[in-house]
């Protein structure tokens, strides 16, 4: 994240003693003449504005915490020597705190507060009636200054609905498990076999793909480019989208506040089609018989050819020995397969749902 400085405004202390509320950089209290105190905080006022004078703007600006008299404890200017309410000497005086996020930047008009005296209404950030003169309260706090995205709760009935999903889910899948290793002893006689055997054929061939600039292969064909999202990062560059979080504001330590914004930067860059050559397959040599022998096909292959993966299966047709049904049988390797003479018998392994899933030589 970056911080970027919208601007300064004034803060706003209140009198412990008569409960007025002072300009921030305003040391003494307007009602009661007392001095504000190291404990005393600086707020937000309701009304916030951007401070534009030229003078009070290059204070805030150094934003350099005021100090507090060792003596008197009287604020004074960071940088003093001397107090200006007692003349003791401000060598080792303690700074006021800084850096505290005192709330969110409200730069919208706030609405006029009514005198609880005489019901005129008064400018939010004023602090005296300006008609009878009486105390003016602060209206409602500013929301907070960085709202975290709150987790959604998911609703209960959506969790429940989860839940039964999965428990339903897996009574299916012990249902079928069990039902899958279930099996029957069948007798049968084998009636057929087959295989088939198969080699990809390869050439390279132009093929499309798309991806960021600076990844695409050496020797591509580059073709069109579009500008797209790619990261996130929370240094400035040429060209970023900037995305800015809700101003808020710090305590400066000297009446003042630094109003900030957490930006981070969007980069796009350019995402290309870009074109190779890449061995592709466009054939496929297949030998199929029905006997126990499988063969490799014989392969015919040009020059800017090469041979590809190669895929083999092996089916095995039985006739149960009451003739009333078939069963077919995947077998894995020809060697397993070349057990299988036509006419001998074997129990099968039936499943629940008719598939066989073992066979074992019978007699
Ligand atoms: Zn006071
Ligand atoms: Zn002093
Ligand atoms: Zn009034």
């Amino acid at each position: 994240m970056t911080q970027k400085t919208v601007g300064y405004v004034e803060l706003e202390w209140t009198c412990p003693y008569c409960g007025t509320r002072n300009p921030g950089t305003q040391k003494k209290c307007s009602g009661c003449g007392a001095m504000m105190g190291e404990e005393d905080q600086f707020e937000a006022p309701a009304q916030q504005e951007l401070i534009t004078d030229e003078a009070k703007l290059a204070q805030a600006k150094r934003g350099m915490a005021d100090i507090h008299c060792p003596y008197c404890g009287t604020r004074n200017v960071a940088g003093s020597e001397k107090c200006r309410h007692c003349g003791g000497d401000l060598t080792g005086a303690v700074e006021r705190e800084k850096g505290r996020v005192v709330g969110a930047f409200r730069a919208e008009p706030v609405a006029d507060v009514p005198c609880p005296y005489c019901g005129t209404p008064n400018p939010a950030n004023a602090v005296k009636c300006k008609k009878c003169g009486g105390a003016l309260q602060k209206p409602a706090e500013a929301p907070p200054a960085k709202p975290a995205a709150a987790p959604k709760p998911r609703s209960r009935v959506a969790g429940l609905a989860i839940a039964a999903v999965v428990v339903l889910m897996s009574i299916c899948a012990v249902a079928y498990f069990v039902l899958g290793s279930r099996t029957t002893d069948t007798p049968a006689v084998v009636q057929s076999v087959m295989w088939e055997r198969s080699v990809a054929i390869m050439e390279q061939r132009p093929v499309t793909h798309e991806d960021w600039e600076d990844q695409i292969p050496a020797g591509a064909v580059v073709g069109s480019c579009s500008k797209e999202f790619r990261r996130t990062q929370s240094e400035p560059a040429p060209g970023a989208e900037e995305v800015c979080g809700t101003p808020y504001t710090i305590d400066q330590g000297d009446g003042t506040g630094k109003v900030v914004q957490d930006c981070e930067y969007r980069i796009y860059e350019n995402k290309c089609e870009y074109t190779v050559n890449e061995w592709t397959v466009v054939d496929e040599a297949v030998a199929q018989g029905n006997d126990l022998n499988p063969q490799w096909p014989n392969l015919s292959l040009w020059s800017d050819q090469r041979e590809g993966s190669r895929a083999e299966e092996y089916v095995v047709t039985f006739r149960a020995d009451d003739k009333a049904e078939t069963y077919t049988y995947d077998v894995d390797s020809a060697s397993e397969f070349s057990r299988f003479d036509v006419g001998s018998y074997w129990t099968l392994k039936v499943n629940t749902f008719g598939d066989v899933t073992g066979a074992e030589a019978a007699r």
